[in-house]
């Protein structure tokens, strides 16, 4: 079914109690978007929840639950690591014009995103790649603690000692250290 794959989700198909979908997000929904976007900073993942659909006149109340794990790259060793990952969201589609323009701030309810919507359709696969984008960390760190690695030897300083001076010492800014203000 690639049509519900895509998650696109046609405005007559939600019943006036609601649409209630079952999202599993795997592999190969992501490797589809990694070929769409060569920039992903994850490698795979595995996200699963719900998404529930209600209508409110012409808007559409979108409330989402997901969770599960990314897998990143330390930023500072390089090693990769699972991420749990949980989110909730809601958010309020309203009709929009065809191109969108920047959004008015004034008309966002409080603890609501707004976003629009177009024709009879909700994207959900676009509202569910910016909720995982917007789980990724800026600088992902398998550990708070992690020592990352030698930036002359490159050793992972985790799990081994290297022999190369300690960086301050050589460096340009190793006077600097030493000047007390
Ligand atoms: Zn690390
Ligand atoms: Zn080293």
């Amino acid at each position: 079914m690639p049509a519900s794959a895509l998650h696109q989700v046609a405005l007559k198909t939600i019943p006036d109690l609601g649409l209630e979908v079952a999202i599993d997000l795997g592999p190969q929904w992501f490797a589809r978007w990694r070929e769409e976007d060569p920039d992903l900073e994850f490698a795979a993942a595995r996200i699963t929840g719900t998404v529930r659909l209600e209508k409110h006149a012409l808007d559409i109340l979108v409330r989402g639950n997901l969770a599960g794990r990314l897998d990143l790259a330390c930023s500072r060793c390089l090693a990769a690591f699972a991420a749990p990952v949980e989110v909730a969201f809601d958010l309020l589609l309203v009709p929009g014009p065809a191109a969108a323009g920047p959004q008015d701030e004034e008309l966002t309810p409080p603890d609501l995103d707004l976003d629009y919507y177009t024709g009879d359709v909700v994207d959900l696969e676009s509202i569910l790649r910016e909720q995982i984008l917007l789980l990724v960390p800026l600088k992902p760190l398998c550990a708070e603690s992690c020592r990352g690695l030698c930036p002359q030897c490159g050793a992972d300083l985790n799990h081994e000692t290297c022999t190369c001076r300690t960086p301050t010492a050589n460096s340009p800014f190793a006077d600097l250290a030493k000047v007390k203000i």
